[in-house]
């Protein structure tokens, strides 16, 4: 019945004709639409099966499903049907819970466990042979809304719990005789929910405002996108740093699906994507025969679509490289990972050069291609079945003739840095070992216990090999995203490719279990004199920062020395941190912190019970720098990255326990920086800032604040005499020269070309400077995602990290940016007044894999005003 309020609204009916599309298409009123504009019309539905709108009292499409919501009407649909179970397989940052919902026959589900097992020794070569496809369920995984404020997916997931819970008939009986459909309705609940609070409360609730200028569609930095700490968890299903991934992960190793995919949303004036993507952009790990079953797959949706008029496109963008999406983690484990990008209305409706594109016609198209993508896989199931057998038989066969035998990787003086590689590797379910006899190789020393190795004789081959190969050749110089993260360099960690010589099986240990136990202990017991505690472990800033929060007094040596342990004397190491007893005001609280960070930060701390050194400094010397609790801010808001400040704001949170202050960029007028030691400023756009807020940050340093600019914000302090920075200009882009004429169509190409999506890169570090404390080594592979170059400084000491001559490592670089970025500074040090400014040129924390770097942004933190000298304006 319709109210009176509601005469203006018209019902949407099914597009069967084109009329219908049109009128869907143009509408700007707003749409009553109701379940039968989703549901196929030739299938009856159970009754006892609740709909979303009995549940929710909504209808699908009509606002945008906060998660609460969704989760209230999946474990609905759990209760009522006996198709479906659902088990929560996390809780996300916020501690909303992650689900995963089952689809099968009840038949089934009474033998589910043993239908996975038999599933899972497909990918075993040993036993895979003597197995019949002919009679297994294919497992199909359908994953929603990994990213936030792209909404149609996990908004459609309630229509495809529905249709499988409640169609009746045939077709879906043999679907679900036949398949193991796996549903993660919503993979970033935290960006979900920030986007549909936004949708919502911008909500006309007469006339929907379709102008693209409305606010509805302009969301706030950070946006929807990104989770909690405002990373994109479309690029963490490798690297596994946040919660959310975890789970998910997790369940993928368990069921190791034959088809995933994952849905997305797309600029408004596109139309309809699915893959596969751009075939030369396809990482060479992966099996042609993957491509070809994903076009197989794609006439599917290209029929479904087909029927309901929608426009769509295919292998023109996108790609299959970086093992870390969603649509590629699968591919490189007998998997088929599939990606949609659907046209976004980002709202309820917007106008596009298509029309007016409303938010259920969107829902409507992720729909269709689910249904598309059980029909493909119920009728290619026993092509799926042999690719997923096929394609270990054939990592294993390439194992074996394979010249490296194991990988083996560790940092004896960092145990915990050397842990989380292993975890990471742990997580893929790759067999890990610890390492039983000490070995050497590629001129390191490997010590037995205090390192990990990988044979490479095993299924997960092919993924191992994504995980630790440099790669420098490339068929394509177009990257979607980063086109290399070898996790060694990415760790810092020393590693080495074994050979048939030198690995043999005495060399595993036991395997890993994915626990660490803590090696920190208080070396000699309580002291009256001083502890000192090295800079090498990778907590070792959390523990500096708990005794620094404690009221604690401790100082940084500058030079190195040697002390008197319990153990015999021993030599420090630049950096060490040295906490006297004497001049404590709390001394029985000082020892509980010390006790307290040997044990959960892992340090080695070691009690000293003179001053006198018998090699290098005193303990009373003035090359012990004083230290103080760094009070830390950063600047985000709009026309900063939100990504680059999110890892900041994680690395400090989770893995420091340090607070850290995110300062709007656009209400720093009144920010009395005073407070602050330390100020970050990262990419993009500072131009805006206005002269009272530059002058206060001007003033700030000059009493001796630490300025750290990374990135683009480099440029911005050079702009304001901050910094004293010569920027590189590119080889070859000289006025006098003749331009060279190029076919217009190449344009896209040659730009492209010349952008750095993220490469690895040598550099060499100087181990007496603050910033390079707590590294052991002076070789450091850095990771770049930006084309800023930086000469080195003209003060000689200014430049603490610099690129080598030949710097590449890993990953794509043009021949013009090679011969550039050789040589050029990655950090150079200003001084300013009395203080200083840190310009980087680099991330030391991307993604929160970076392990190997995020000491250099810990010792600007914590030791940026202990640099002396260095150039100054
Ligand atoms: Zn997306």
């Amino acid at each position: 019945m319709l109210q009176k309020r509601d005469l203006t609204k018209i019902q949407i009916m099914k597009p069967i004709f084109s009329f219908f599309t049109a009128l869907l298409l143009f509408t700007s009123v707003q749409a009553q639409v109701t379940l039968d504009y989703y549901l196929p019309d030739d299938v009856e539905y159970n009754d006892d099966i609740p709909t979303p709108m009995e549940v929710l009292s909504q209808e699908v499409g009509e606002w945008h499903l906060r998660h609460d919501q969704l989760v209230q009407y999946m474990y609905a649909i759990a209760e009522s049907s006996d198709r479906v179970t659902i088990t929560e397989i996390g809780r996300s940052h916020e501690n909303r819970a992650m689900l995963s919902l089952i689809f099968t026959s009840p038949e089934n589900h009474a033998r589910l466990e043993e239908i996975r097992e038999r599933h899972l020794q497909l990918g075993d070569p040993e036993v895979s042979d003597d197995l019949d496809v002919s009679n297994m369920p294919v497992v199909v995984q359908l994953s929603y809304g990994v990213h936030g404020n792209e909404p149609s997916g996990s908004n459609s997931s309630l229509l495809v719990a529905y249709h499988l819970a409640a169609a009746e008939g045939e077709e879906i009986d043999e679907l679900l005789d036949n398949a193991i459909i796996l549903i993660d309705p919503s993979l970033n609940p935290d960006g979900m929910a920030r986007f549909a609070h936004w949708a919502n409360m911008h909500k006309s609730l007469n006339t929907l405002v379709t102008d693209p200028e409305s606010r509805e569609y302009t969301e706030v930095w950070p946006r929807g996108r990104t989770n909690h700490y405002w990373f994109d968890l479309n690029r963490d299903w490798m690297l596994v740093q946040h919660p959310e991934s975890e789970g998910r992960v997790a369940k993928f190793q368990e069921w190791k699906p034959n088809i995933l995919t994952d849905y997305h949303e797309m600029g408004s004036n596109a139309t309809y994507f699915f893959q596969p993507g751009i075939p030369s952009r396809t990482n060479p790990l992966t099996p042609d025969r993957n491509q070809a079953l994903t076009a197989n797959i794609a006439e599917y949706h290209a029929e479904e679509l087909d029927k309901i008029q929608s426009l769509y496109y295919s292998k023109e963008s996108f790609d299959d490289f970086y093992y870390g999406k969603g649509s590629t983690y699968p591919d490189v484990q007998g998997s088929i990972g599939i990606l949609f990008e659907q046209a976004s209305s980002r709202g309820h409706a917007q106008e596009t050069i298509h029309g007016v594109l409303d938010f259920p016609f969107t829902i409507l198209n992720q729909f269709t291609t689910a249904k598309s993508t059980l029909k493909a896989a119920l009728e290619l199931r026993v092509e799926l079945l042999e690719h997923y057998r096929l394609f270990y038989k054939e990592a294993v066969r390439e194992a074996s003739r394979s010249t490296i035998k194991g990988y083996v990787f560790g940092e004896t003086a960092d145990q915990a840095r050397t842990f989380h590689l292993a975890e990471l590797i742990n997580r893929h379910n790759i067999e890990i070992y610890e390492l039983a006899e000490s070995i050497s190789a590629n001129g390191e020393t490997f010590q037995a216990g205090r390192a990990f190795i990988v044979p490479t004789d095993q299924p997960q081959y092919k993924f191992i090999t994504a995980l630790f190969e440099r790669r420098t050749e490339f068929t394509d110089s177009l990257f979607y995203d980063v086109s290399t993260w070898t996790m060694p360099y990415a760790f810092n960690l020393p590693f080495a490719e074994l050979s048939n010589r030198q690995f043999n099986g005495n060399l595993l240990g036991e395997r890993f279990d994915g626990t660490m136990e803590s090696t920190g202990e208080v070396i000699g017991g309580r002291t009256r004199y001083a502890y000192a505690f090295e800079w090498d472990e990778y907590y070792a800033p959390r523990a500096l920062y708990r005794l620094l929060d404690a009221g604690a007094k401790a100082k940084v040596a500058t030079l190195p020395f040697s002390g008197v342990t319990a153990n015999g004397e021993r030599s420090f190491d630049f950096g060490t941190i040295m906490v006297p007893m004497g001049i404590q005001d709390d001394k029985m609280e000082i020892h509980e912190i010390i006790a307290q960070i040997a044990e959960e930060d892992n340090i080695k701390v070691y009690a000293l019970n003179t001053g006198l050194s018998s090699r290098g400094i005193d303990l009373g010397s003035n090359n012990f720098s004083n230290l103080v609790k760094p009070s830390v801010a950063v600047i985000g808001g709009s026309g900063t990255n939100s990504n680059e400040v999110g890892e900041m704001w994680h690395l400090l949170d989770q893995r420091y326990h340090m607070p850290l202050t995110i300062l709007d960029k656009s209400g720093l007028g009144g920010v009395d920086f005073s407070r602050y030691t330390v100020l970050i400023m990262t990419g993009w756009n500072y131009s805006d800032l206005s002269s009272n807020t530059v002058d206060a940050i001007k003033d700030w340093v000059r009493e001796g604040g630490v300025l750290l600019t990374m990135k683009q914000a480099v440029q911005w302090a050079n702009r304001q005499e901050l910094a004293d920075v010569e920027f590189v200009r590119r080889n070859g882009n000289g006025d006098d020269e003749e331009t060279e004429t190029r076919p217009y169509i190449k344009q896209g190409a040659d730009q492209g070309a010349q952008v750095i999506g993220g490469s690895i890169f040598n550099a060499k570090l100087d181990l007496t400077h603050p910033l390079g404390y707590g590294f052991n080594d002076d070789d450091l592979t850095v990771f770049r995602n930006s084309t800023t170059f930086m000469e080195k400084g003209e003060n000689p000491y200014s430049t603490p990290l610099y690129y080598t001559d030949d710097p590449l490592a890993s990953g794509y670089i043009s021949d013009e940016n090679k011969e550039t970025i050789a040589g050029t500074a990655a950090i150079v040090v200003s001084r300013f007044g009395g203080g200083k400014v840190i310009a980087m040129t680099d991330n030391p924390n991307f993604r929160a894999f970076w392990y190997g770097t995020n000491k250099l942004f810990a010792n600007a933190i914590f030791f940026g005003r202990n640099i002396r000298g260095s150039s100054g304006n």
